[in-house]
């Protein structure tokens, strides 16, 4: 599943530099697609993920640096969206396509 920002975020910021897939956003501040697009934010007041660059950090390490890093615990699975580790490495492969990814890869579904 993609990982989701909570209501208690407190804007701190401390997520959005460790994403591995930029998939991290302020709030108000537009997303962009891997194709350059740019979207409307899906929160317009506290820093959202957008679900479809979310990898839940599979392929880059072993645990979501996301929730790694915040200080009020408020990054969490979305039980609405479940994904396997298979689908999940798929995304990657898509989102760096020139990427070396390591076989096994590190993933949260090893740890
Ligand atoms: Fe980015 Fe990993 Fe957090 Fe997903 S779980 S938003 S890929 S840091
Ligand atoms: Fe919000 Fe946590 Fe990110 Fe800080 S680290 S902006 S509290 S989600």
């Amino acid at each position: 599943m993609a990982t989701i920002i909570t209501e208690e975020c407190i804007n701190c910021g401390a997520c959005e530099p460790e994403c591995p897939n930029t998939a991290i956003y302020e709030g108000g501040v537009q997303w962009e697609g891997n194709d350059g697009a740019l979207h409307d934010a899906l929160s317009e007041d506290l820093y959202y993920i957008v679900p479809e660059k979310c990898t839940e950090c599979v392929g880059f390490f072993d645990q979501e640096q996301c929730a790694a890093v915040c200080p009020v615990d408020c990054c969490i699975p979305d039980p609405d969206i479940p994904e396997t580790e298979e689908v999940l490495l798929e995304r990657v492969k898509v989102l760096h396509p020139d990427a070396e990814i390591p076989d096994p890869p590190p993933s949260r579904f090893r740890t």
